[in-house]
């Protein structure tokens, strides 16, 4: 019998990323998947995972940090026995706030775990699905790095750099047949969007051609296809869901 695939999802504990982990785990892959600090909403997780009946690991881990991100990479590749099949690069925050209140240590913190991380796990992971010669990567990156969003320039910068990395990456890693995309939700129901008030939300809906939020669910099911080989013949695309937003 054939080995489940590896898959490593960075901030897997909730929200999207839980989903992410799930939808994988329900597809037939050993996940893999870091948390920051939520550890008994990685507990949740872990069990959701194991009820598809696969291999589950959770990792505390900071994507901020690149001895962190080598130490989850190192602890997935022993996890998969020597493979790495899928990487998930979604951990992610916000600071939000108009530029000029934007104080540095919020500029730092937004570029360290959305951009940073996101490169730091790319490099960790690239060199193993060079030498397997197979391997997809999906980053999570978000319309407003394709449309800009008042209050957010600061995010908004780190979701651009995410796809200018997924393009470049893709080109590195053509010639193997690894496929580096990106995924681009638009309004999500998650803790992220949680703390918007409820009058503003409502504006925001109405804003969306769906004139509703997406759930973590449909981000899964676009990260399973990019994860899968139904999407063998894809690789430097950035896949807006988002209900109209940004066409
Ligand atoms: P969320 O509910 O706030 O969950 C964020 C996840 O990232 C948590 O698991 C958190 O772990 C983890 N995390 C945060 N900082 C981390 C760090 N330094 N190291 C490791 N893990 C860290 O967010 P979400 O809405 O699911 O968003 C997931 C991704 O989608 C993000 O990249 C976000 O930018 C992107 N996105 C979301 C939306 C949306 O509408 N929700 C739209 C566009 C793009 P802990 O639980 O341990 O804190």
């Amino acid at each position: 019998m054939e080995a489940n695939k590896i898959a490593l999802v960075t901030g897997g504990s909730r929200g999207i990323g839980r989903a992410v982990c799930e939808r994988l785990a329900k597809d037939g892959m050993d996940v893999v998947f870091s948390y920051r600090n939520g550890s008994e909403q990685a507990k949740e997780t872990e069990q959701r995972c194991a009820a598809y009946g696969v291999r589950v690991l959770a990792v505390l881990a900071d994507v901020s940090k690149s001895e962190d991100c080598d130490m989850l990479v190192q602890k997935a590749l022993e996890f998969g026995n020597g493979r790495i099949d899928v990487l998930v690069n979604n951990a992610g925050i916000t600071k939000d706030n108009l530029l000029m209140r934007i104080k540095d240590e919020d500029l730092d913190a937004v570029l360290n775990v959305n951009l940073k991380g996101s490169f730091y796990m790319m490099r960790g992971v690239s060199r193993i699905m060079l030498k397997q010669r197979s391997g997809s990567i999906i980053n999570m990156s978000s319309v407003v790095g394709l449309m800009g969003n008042a209050g957010q320039v600061n995010y908004a910068a780190s979701k651009a750099a995410v796809i200018g990395m997924t393009k470049s990456l893709a080109r590195e890693l053509a010639s193997r047949q690894i496929k580096v995309n990106a995924v681009a939700p638009g309004m999500i129901e998650t803790d992220m969007t949680g703390a918007i008030p409820e009058t503003e939300k409502e504006a925001m809906k109405n804003t969306i051609p769906f004139k509703q939020m997406g759930r973590p669910e449909d981000i899964a099911g676009v990260v399973a296809f990019l994860a899968g080989e139904d999407s063998r013949y894809i690789t430097g695309q950035v896949l807006c869901v988002d209900g109209g937003m940004a066409m």
